[in-house]
């Protein structure tokens, strides 16, 4: 079993910007509060969405793109550092109009519309991606 043990450091609520790039957003505030490792949650609105789906067999993200609105029925993901920059990892489900749910990898491409953020930093040992052989993606060292 891989794991580390962590404490909670400062925790965070935010209004995202409107019209930002919901991951370049994440990256950006994880840089800018200089948050090492930690997690988060978010709910809202987006103006258009990208989310990918890792095809195992070829080792690529098949992404699917929506140029629409639809609501953040959640999107949770982490932050830990890959090459020495704040990393953001996230999932994201996506709901239309008639209450359909997508969901997938958040890539870049997913506007906000609008959107709330919680997120809580996590102190003590070093959390970093590094390239994993077995799976091909950037994964936690242990
Ligand atoms: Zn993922």
């Amino acid at each position: 079993m891989m794991v580390k043990e962590f404490k909670p450091g400062r925790h965070f609520m935010a209004r995202l910007d409107h019209d930002a790039d919901l991951l370049k957003y994440l990256e950006e505030f994880a840089a800018k509060n200089h948050i090492k490792a930690g997690h988060f949650a978010v709910i809202g609105a987006v103006k258009s969405g990208a989310i990918g789906f890792y095809e195992q067999k070829s080792s690529r993200y098949e992404v699917v793109r929506f140029d629409r609105h639809l609501e953040i029925g959640n999107c949770l993901g982490n932050f830990s550092i890959r090459d020495g920059k704040p990393a953001v990892h996230a999932h994201i489900t996506l709901g239309d109009e008639a209450g359909r749910a997508f969901t997938g990898h958040l890539m870049e491409g997913t506007r906000i519309f609008a959107g709330e953020l919680w997120a809580t930093e996590m102190l003590g040992d070093t959390l970093e991606r590094v390239p994993d052989e077995v799976t091909k993606l950037s994964l936690w060292r242990f």
